[in-house]
């Protein structure tokens, strides 16, 4: 009798302590994930804050270039009619805006922007990209293919997020096929391959573009003529060879001489002269 009455109270201590404990992991648990859904929302919040940052002061320092030329080159008899002065200045403001909207910085450290949105357009072979570009794009692209008598395509341009990391998926299982544990395979892919919101394929301003004739995104195709002419030509037309050779350091990427991001032409020009990256473009 008396051994029984002692179970009886020791499983109802039992029940009473399982109660108190699972209450009190309820809370741990409910306040970690309000600390965890503060840090993560105060981390988007700096990130945007600062791409915005970045992109007015790359613009301002272009708008007080543009300033600088159109004060030396000004003409008087540009200064004629009103109407037309202020038709250029509206011009002027429209591609600022898009001039500030091209300069976004897709890298390692800097995601995209979960609100990022610009207008896209397909290509004849269905490919999407920027519709900002379609033009200069499309000019580029006619200009190459006459001077080098050979076609250029653009064999990737937007992506999706999703897109993007079934990418990233395939070249670690490629990885490890050929022999690689896991981690290595990892590492190895990301110097070639953004993880999902850290490619710049998925702004819609980046393309690879390749000769016909060799399709080929490896070291096979930079000795082709199109991509010669790419790589020498392409800053007239507001692009930028995006991760040269030599400046792995600074892109986090493996030298690709296919891949060509739009930053617009005054960005371009500077960048491509004196032979430095989007980065330290950005970065003063
Ligand atoms: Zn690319």
């Amino acid at each position: 009798m008396r051994r029984r009455r002692k179970r009886k109270i020791t499983l109802k201590r039992r029940l009473q302590w399982l109660g108190a404990w699972s209450v009190l992991i309820f809370a741990v648990l409910l306040t970690g994930g309000i600390v965890a859904g503060t840090f993560v929302g105060i981390r988007k919040f700096c990130d945007n804050y600062m791409q915005k940052k970045i992109r007015e002061a790359a613009a301002a320092v272009h708008m007080n270039e543009k300033k600088t030329q159109s004060g030396r080159n000004s003409k008087p008899e540009k200064e004629g009619g009103n109407l037309q002065a202020e038709e250029e200045d509206m011009s002027q403001e429209g591609e600022e805006d898009q001039l500030e909207e091209a300069l976004i910085l897709v890298n390692k450290s800097f995601y995209l922007p979960t609100n990022y949105e610009i207008p896209l357009i397909s290509l004849d072979n269905g490919q999407q990209i920027a519709e900002v570009m379609y033009g200069d794009l499309q000019n580029m692209l006619m200009d190459g293919a006459r001077a080098t008598k050979s076609t250029l395509l653009v064999s990737s341009g937007f992506r999706t997020s999703e897109k993007q990391e079934q990418l990233l998926k395939e070249e670690i299982e490629k990885n490890i096929n050929a022999g690689m544990d896991e981690d290595e395979a990892r590492k190895d892919a990301l110097m070639t391959v953004a993880p999902a919101h850290y490619s710049e394929h998925e702004t819609g301003l980046a393309v690879d573009i390749v000769s016909v004739a060799n399709q080929r995104l490896d070291e096979t195709q930079e000795d082709t003529a199109a991509n010669q002419w790419l790589r020498e030509n392409c800053a007239d037309y507001g692009f930028i060879l995006r991760y040269p050779r030599g400046k792995e350091d600074v892109t986090g990427f493996s030298y690709e001489s296919w891949h060509f991001r739009y930053v617009g032409k005054a960005a371009a020009e500077e960048i491509m002269q004196r032979g430095i990256t989007l980065e330290e473009y950005l970065g003063g």
